[in-house]
């Protein structure tokens, strides 16, 4: 039996210790707890434990625990998997953040569908920082145009970027991967000024340090949680 309480705590201090380490407050690095293939009753015992803020990467998936932890009011929901435009709705519904951003159409869908009484959506554009034509994600040369046609979405607010470098890449290589997409932010903010770009979704189980030494403002963990994936659906 794994303890979601203790690994929580075990996560909390990596986090602390490798802000230190980089000479940051530890309060500007959230944690989100990247729960897919998990049942809604672990994510409940997260929460128990203090655990607000759940990412998930499957829309039926994701919409079944929104449904069977709704008695919990004060959780935040992230999507941070592929998203169709044809798939929007549900997450405009009910998710306050979108990691994933890789194409304008998305974003105005989202922004059309995003309901009037609800806080603007906090979007993430998804960068393919490796520069594989394989994986997801808009090419570096790529972010700066679309962050200027997300940056006016009604109902939505572009926040900053995010990205899954290959976990295969060596140490020094990695760190350089997060460094760069902390440089794309930086020349984002200069040609978009929204005062809210202020996030670096980057930094998984395996390499949350580095990522944190290189501005990181959202860690997402999963595996480091939970232990190993039940299934992978895709
Ligand atoms: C699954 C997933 C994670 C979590 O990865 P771990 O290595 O298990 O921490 C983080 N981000 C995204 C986008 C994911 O799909």
């Amino acid at each position: 039996m794994i303890s979601i309480a203790e690994n929580l705590e075990k996560a909390a201090t990596r986090i602390r210790s490798a802000a230190e380490e980089a000479e940051r407050d530890p309060a500007g690095v959230q944690l989100l707890a990247v729960s897919k293939t998990k049942p809604a009753e672990l994510l409940r015992e997260a929460a128990e434990a203090g655990q607000k803020a759940f990412g998930e990467n499957y829309i039926q998936e994701a919409l079944d625990k929104i449904e069977a932890l709704s008695d919990l009011p004060d959780l935040e929901w992230h999507f941070i998997g592929p998203l169709q435009s044809n798939k929007t709705r549900p997450v405009a519904e009910h998710f306050s953040w979108v990691h994933s951003i890789d194409r304008a159409k998305v974003a105005r869908r989202l922004s059309e569908q995003r309901p009037a009484g609800m806080a603007p959506l906090n979007l993430c554009i998804q960068v393919n920082i490796d520069d594989e034509p394989t994986k997801s994600g808009v090419r570096p040369e790529e972010v700066p145009g679309l962050a200027q046609e997300l940056s006016g979405l009604e109902g939505c607010r572009l926040r900053g970027l995010m990205a899954i470098p290959d976990p295969a890449n060596p140490a020094a290589v990695q760190r350089e991967r997060f460094r760069e997409l902390a440089g794309l932010l930086a020349e984002v903010r200069r040609g978009v000024d929204n005062g809210a770009l202020d996030t670096l979704s980057m930094g998984m189980s395996g390499d949350l340090e580095a990522a944190i030494a290189e501005g990181a403002t959202i860690v997402r963990l999963g595996t480091a949680l939970f232990g190993p994936r039940d299934y992978e659906a895709q």
